[in-house]
């Protein structure tokens, strides 16, 4: 079946009356992946008849689509379901049904667990089957507590059906696409593995079939996403073998897409042709996410990163070397077991070493099941927290000395929406950063070169220069 086809018994079901006043809220929870999935259960959702709520309050089905990274992560989840058990017996009472839904990590993780510690959840699906959505809330309108997290050997992709260019079109001028899913490398810490299961990567026709459908609903500006997503490993469509470089080359070449960007990297899967596609493709922007996790050669190596931090650093000067403009990222888990003062002071040393243009860093959280849990040496959360406070300055301060160093230079800004305040339109610089600028609301979806003029805590501020294209 193809990614365009309306589902197997999924009626489009928009003249229904009924369809007319059902709604449905998905709520997305944790990374980028999650963003994705969550946009093609609400067109699922749309093929069901159901229209977009705007809160919880008009939703007659709510999706959780949660994250299950970190313990914060989990509990967040639970919390919410509790509130959303009161909502639906207040419901329940007025004559009323609701659906909910818990999807994602979560999901796959805890599966029946969830159902047991709320039993006001209709239905339990996993990442990897949430493309069954349809029967399964059939399914729930006759049983309760409906679970799916199978691994099915049905490619998932195949069965969703294409997004409608309304939706696409209403969702921006930058799109996420997914073209690599799970992940092999199981660092001691993660519960990826496990969760969206193993690696596998997209056909590259349907990727840019994909691609091409969103250029036509007016993307300009797509990123390519995956738990590891430089691992990306797929067949063009003669089936031969394609890496993510001429993966992003392909999506570079879609008639209408300017941008193109990737997330997430491992480092060992820097390989030099996509260290080479930072020199060569022009529409790919140079900014690039690449965890690190940490400075210390012994954590990196408990926590099975199967580099070191040379290696590492060895990466980032061929990166600048082929584009030296390049703005870099990390993440950083600070409190891993076994973390001594002097390991997180190397972590200090390589952050001062690389200078970042923005990062995120974490407290280690410890995830059941992952060697991680049950290691000796876990850190107490006071010594976490004054470490997590320090990077974060460390970083922070980064971040503000390059946002700061843009002042006076030309960015080119892709225009996404309008500002905050009446005529002013806000885009992405290359380097991610939120840019502001006097101008119509017909720049939406343009490129401009703009003057910046001054740098905020979180944006930059600035003068368009050149005519749109
Ligand atoms: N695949 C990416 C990589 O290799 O770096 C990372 C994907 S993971 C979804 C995003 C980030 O969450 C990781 O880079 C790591 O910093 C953080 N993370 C994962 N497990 C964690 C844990 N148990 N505790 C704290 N942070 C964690
Ligand atoms: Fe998790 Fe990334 Fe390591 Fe895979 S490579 S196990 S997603 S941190």
């Amino acid at each position: 079946m193809s990614e365009s086809t309306t589902l197997e018994g999924v009626r489009p079901a928009a003249a229904t009356a009924q369809s007319q006043t059902r709604r449905a809220l998905i709520k997305s929870f944790g990374c980028q992946m999650n963003v994705y999935d969550s946009q093609r259960m609400a067109d699922l959702a749309g093929l069901l008849g159901y229209g977009e709520a705007g809160g919880v309050e008009d939703a007659d089905l709510i999706v959780l689509n949660t994250c299950h990274i970190r313990e914060k992560a989990s509990e967040k989840i639970y919390s919410e379901l509790g509130k959303l058990r009161e909502l639906k017996e207040q419901r329940r009472k007025a004559g009323r049904r609701t659906t909910l839904v818990v999807a994602g990590c979560l999901a796959q993780a805890e599966g029946a667990e969830i159902l047991r510690r709320q039993p006001a959840v209709d239905v339990v699906v996993g990442p990897q089957s949430y493309h069954r959505l349809p029967e399964l809330l059939r399914e729930a309108e006759v049983r309760s507590g409906v679970i799916d997290t199978d691994f099915p050997i049905e490619d998932k992709f195949a069965h969703l059906p294409a997004s409608p260019p309304e939706a696409v079109a209403r969702r921006g001028v930058a799109a996420f696409v997914t073209v690599q899913e799970g992940c092999d490398k199981f660092c001691s810490f993660c519960v990826v593995p496990y969760t969206r299961g193993a690696e596998a990567s997209r056909p590259a026709g349907a990727v840019l079939d994909e691609i091409g459908r969103l250029a036509s609903a007016g993307v300009r500006e797509v990123m390519l996403i995956g738990q590891n997503v430089n691992a990306y490993h797929g067949l063009d469509r003669a089936g031969r073998a394609i890496g993510l470089a001429g993966l992003i080359a392909a999506a570079a070449g879609v008639p209408g897409i300017r941008r193109v960007r990737y997330a997430t990297s491992h480092p060992i899967d820097m390989s030099d042709d996509l260290i080479a596609a930072h020199r060569d493709v022009e529409a790919l922007a140079p900014y690039l996410h690449l965890p690190v996790q940490s400075g210390s050669d012994r954590v990196l190596a408990s926590m099975n990163r199967r580099h070191r931090v040379s290696d590492y650093l060895g990466i980032v000067a061929q990166i600048r070397a082929a584009r030296s403009d390049i703005a870099l990222s990390s993440d950083f888990i600070v409190g891993y077991p076994g973390e001594t003062d002097a390991d997180f002071d190397a972590t200090l040393d390589l952050v001062r070493a690389v200078g970042y243009a923005s990062s995120f860093a974490f407290k280690y959280s410890a995830r059941p099941g992952t060697p991680a849990a049950e290691m000796d040496g876990q850190v107490d959360e006071a010594v976490k927290a004054a470490r997590l406070a320090a990077l974060q300055a460390l970083l922070e301060e980064q971040r503000q000395g390059f946002n700061g160093a843009c002042v006076g230079r030309r960015l080119e800004v892709l225009f996404e929406k309008r500002g905050r305040r009446e005529g002013q339109v806000v885009g992405r610089s290359p380097y991610m950063q939120a840019v502001y600028a006097e101008g119509p609301l017909s720049l939406i979806g343009a490129m401009a070169e703009v003057e910046i003029l001054g740098a905020g805590p979180n944006s930059l501020r600035g003068r368009i220069v050149s005519p749109a294209s």
